[in-house]
């Protein structure tokens, strides 16, 4: 068997001891004689499966009994429209953070659905940095104040967030969450997609507080709602089982390695050295602004664009996959999630100064 160094954005790399206790009980589940996959989500195995992963999820983040952690599908892209829906009226005011593509898209949700203040953009700068919240033109009165907490596209992360707002501040942490600790409480909403630091695509993580729930238009469908979510467990309709039993294996993989201190620190460290490597580099250059560099996805150009599809390959040779940067932006992105470990990101660099010497 051999696995390559994966850098990709989304779906992306998971823990290799995670994926080895799936395939030690793919077929036999703890005895049952049957996998996660076949058994039914009302058993008395999936029930303790579900509530092991909410309770680790819990505990991972600090999460207060005054909120609700739901397990959805729909992907964060439901979320966009989802949160409107649940949080707005027709001509309630909704103030949008707007720091790349992915802010770009919930803008647009939110737009047929109530009036959208973008508060502060940095597209004046194609998405290089992350305004500070000193600067957000927030509106007396607003619904709430939408943040990307990190564009997985642009690399552009907030690193802390404000916590008196006046406004419950929501927050898309696709990219980011588990990534490292996190205050919470500062949240009234956070969403996030399973396939970056939670397990494979088809899960949704959504954390509202109590109140906050309860709140849908009166049209809104239950599957849309949060309050009909959280009063069914979850369990509306049929969960997406197996991903939920990943995700609880990927928390628990955390829980044992330390949880998200130990997990920040390395993350920090990863991050880092890619950045210096770039840095230092007259060849390799990354266009976001020091101070809101991502932990989570590094883009970065080559001094010469025609040189991009040699990089692309000779770096897959050398077990170095998925490093393409997104059509819209070009470039190479690396994406150093938490199942990227750091010799990953030590092959990538030396691979990186080699090109150079090469090519450059
Ligand atoms: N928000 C962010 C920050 C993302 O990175 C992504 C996907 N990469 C999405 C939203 C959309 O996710 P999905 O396609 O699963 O709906």
């Amino acid at each position: 068997m051999t696995r390559v160094h994966n850098f990709s954005p989304g779906p992306a790399a998971l823990p290799l001891p995670v994926l080895e206790r799936a395939r030690d009980e793919l077929l036999d589940y703890d005895g049952r004689g049957m996998s996660v996959m076949e058994m039914s989500h009302r058993s008395p195995e999936f029930i303790a499966i579900a509530e092991r992963a909410e309770a680790d999820f819990r505990e991972l983040l600090g999460i207060g009994d005054d909120y609700y952690v739901l397990f959805l599908q729909g992907g964060p892209t439901l979320q966009f429209s989802m949160l409107p829906f649940n949080l707005t009226e027709r001509d309630s005011v909704a103030d949008y953070v707007h720091t790349g593509s992915w802010g770009t898209k919930a803008i647009a949700a939110a737009r047929k659905l109530c009036r959208v203040n973008v508060a502060a953009t940095s597209e004046d700068a194609n998405f290089t940095y992350a305004p500070a919240p000193a600067d957000w033109r927030l509106t007396p009165g607003a619904a709430y104040v939408h943040v990307t907490g990190n564009e997985t596209i642009g690399g552009v992360e907030y690193h802390d967030y404000p916590s008196d707002l006046g406004a419950p501040l929501v927050a898309d942490l696709s990219s980011t969450l588990l990534s490292r600790p996190l205050d919470v409480s500062r949240f009234g909403v956070i969403y996030a997609g399973a396939q970056k630091n939670i397990g494979p695509v088809g899960l949704t993580i959504v954390v509202i507080r109590k109140d906050l729930a309860g709140r849908a238009r009166p049209a809104t469908p239950d599957m849309l709602d949060y309050l009909a979510h959280a009063k069914a467990g979850s369990m509306m309709n049929t969960p997406p089982t197996y991903n939920w039993y990943l995700a609880g294996l990927v928390f628990a993989w955390l829980r044992d390695l330390g949880g998200l201190a130990v997990m920040a620190e390395r993350n920090r460290r990863k991050a880092e050295k890619l950045y210096a490597a770039v840095d230092a580099s007259n060849f390799y250059r990354c266009p976001v602004r020091d101070a809101d560099r991502s932990w989570m996805n590094v883009p970065f150009t080559l001094a010469d664009p025609a040189l991009d599809r040699r990089f692309l390959d000779e770096a897959e040779a050398a077990g170095l996959a998925n490093l393409k940067g997104h059509r819209s932006v070009g470039g190479m992105r690396a994406s150093l999630y938490n199942a990227v470990p750091e010799e990953a990101v030590d092959a990538l660099i030396d691979f990186m100064a080699a090109f150079e010497r090469d090519a450059g």
